[in-house]
């Protein structure tokens, strides 16, 4: 008889460079595998990331949802519609993560949606328990909260050492996005 999968909340935070790429490393580990992989990307709402035609054109295991505008979100100031595409998203997240049918779930970004208040703690800390225990949850982002990195199984700070940002280069096509 085959056991069901053991699935585990794992949390990718810190300062440094390495957290959503690391969630996409898993990602092409787990379709190699025939999982099914969702992710949702939260505070992101442009088609410029090489993530989402790759996805589109190499991986149908793969499904990507963008619930964010193309603009940076104000931390002081955030607008009704970044609010509102963040509720949008953490809806959605949770129908997908309590469906069970995606091995992998790749929330990116949710920990600074939290840490923006765009979403509440109470909806994160449901979510997580709405997740069936076959399923790997993802959280991404800086500043994950106290209490998420309670929940989590796994927990990887990302720590800046140098980033080339800090001596003028710019964001760079297929490295940054
Ligand atoms: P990546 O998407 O490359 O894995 P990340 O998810 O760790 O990066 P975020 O905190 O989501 O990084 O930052 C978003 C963008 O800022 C990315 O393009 C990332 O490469 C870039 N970035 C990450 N860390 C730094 C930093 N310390 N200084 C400047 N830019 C950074
Ligand atoms: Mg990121």
């Amino acid at each position: 008889m085959n056991l069901p999968r053991r699935g585990c909340l794992q949390v990718y935070t810190g300062n440094g460079k390495g957290k959503t790429t690391a969630s996409l490393g898993l990602t092409l580990r787990s379709v190699g595998h025939g999982h099914k992989v969702f992710i949702i990307q939260f505070m992101k709402g442009s088609d410029n990331y090489g993530e989402l035609e790759a996805a589109r054109k190499y991986l149908p295991g793969v499904t990507i949802e963008q619930y964010g505008l193309e603009t940076f979100v104000s931390r002081e100031n955030p607008s009704p519609e970044d609010r509102e595409l963040a509720q949008k998203g953490i809806a959605r997240a949770r129908e997908i993560v309590a469906g069970g049918e995606h091995d992998l779930v790749i929330l990116d970004e949710l920990n600074v949606a939290l840490d923006y208040n765009l979403v509440t703690l109470d909806q994160v800390m449901d979510l997580i328990s709405a997740r069936p225990t076959q399923v790997e949850l993802v959280l991404t982002g800086r500043g994950a909260h106290q209490k998420v990195i309670e929940a989590a199984d796994l927990v990887t700070e990302v720590t800046l050492v140098k980033h080339p940002f800090y001596k003028g280069i710019e964001a760079r096509e297929g490295i940054e996005y």
